[in-house]
């Protein structure tokens, strides 16, 4: 898979895992069950991460992430599993391997798993 791809679905994770180490409740829940979450080590692995998209890529993911759950989702059968709309079948060649796709209806950052 396309490295800046790779990179952009690691750092919608590990965004999810410090909100949800940084909700008290889910905190407390996970620390019951022996979890602990390193969130100073999260935060250096997301700000590494981050250095190494191109800019025009960051800029567009900080701009859909603030309009969007999810920024970064799977196409399934054909559809974005964001918002469900088609996904031309010209998406899946090889001349758009090392591209970063777009969602032509809700502008997601698309990938194919
Ligand atoms: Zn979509």
């Amino acid at each position: 898979m396309n490295r800046q791809l790779e990179l952009l679905i690691s750092i919608q994770n590990l965004e999810l895992m410090l909100r949800d180490a940084e909700d008290a409740d889910n905190s407390a829940e996970m620390e019951t069950m022996g979890l602990k979450v390193d969130t100073e080590k999260i935060k250096a692995d997301l700000e590494a991460q981050i250095q190494e998209i191109e800019p025009r890529e960051r800029g567009y993911f900080n701009r859909i992430k603030n309009r969007v759950d999810n920024p970064v989702v799977a196409v399934w059968d054909g559809h974005c599993t964001g918002c469900f709309a088609g996904v031309p079948t010209s998406f899946s060649s090889v001349a758009n391997e090392n591209k970063v796709l777009h969602c032509e209806s809700c502008g997601r950052i698309l990938f194919i798993p």
